[in-house]
């Protein structure tokens, strides 16, 4: 299982990239999305409501203390920052750790400013190249390798709704929950 813990969000500032955090975990494989920051009861209800119309299972979850998110998770804590090693060259040798193993994994993501104490009760510091971009793009990129694209293998279960997918545009339909 993997967790993604959001740090620092702030309401009215942050709401479209925070929930962007959320949908990015959700389709690239994580099981649920943390949020850190300021308490935003409206985001997480949105995230929360995308996950009930386009199926689950993943937990959005808000807990103010975020030290406590790391230190008590039982598995390897991965911060993504660009200021971290190039995690393609760890991302093999934790192979040991995480990769392709049984071990939870959350991984954090900081928004517009990062505690350096993040840096120091964080297994990993990794980045996705030593550029400074986005939480997003970050996210999508690690797990993308994290789990070795098996994500598009993914079906979400309970969705009341679901593409098809189509060359000619937008089309979709209603699936059959009664079951
Ligand atoms: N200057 C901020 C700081 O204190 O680190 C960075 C803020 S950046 C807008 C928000 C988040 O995007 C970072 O905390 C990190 O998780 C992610 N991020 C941005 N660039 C990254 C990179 N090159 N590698 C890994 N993560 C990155």
């Amino acid at each position: 299982m993997v967790e993604v813990l959001r740090l620092g969000h702030r309401r009215g500032r942050d709401d479209r990239i925070s929930t962007h955090v959320a949908l990015t975990a959700r389709q690239f494989g994580a099981s649920s999305v943390t949020f850190s920051g300021e308490r935003d009861d409206s985001m997480l209800e949105s995230v929360r409501d995308v996950v009930e119309r386009w199926g689950g299972p993943f937990d959005i979850r808000y807990r103010e203390d975020w030290r406590n998110v790391i230190r008590d998770f039982d598995g390897p804590v991965i911060h993504l920052t660009m200021y971290g090693v190039p995690y393609y060259e760890d991302i093999d040798g934790l192979e040991g750790d995480f990769g392709g193993s049984e071990d939870d994994i959350l991984v954090v993501v900081g928004g517009e400013k990062v505690p350096s104490e993040v840096f120091e009760i964080a297994d990993y510091n990794l980045a996705i190249g030593n550029q400074p971009h986005s939480e997003v793009a970050a996210l999508a990129v690690f797990l993308h390798d994290l789990f070795q694209g098996d994500w598009t293998d993914r079906e979400f279960e309970d969705a009341e709704i679901e593409v098809f997918p189509s060359e000619e545009g937008k089309e979709t339909r209603k699936t059959d929950t009664s079951s």
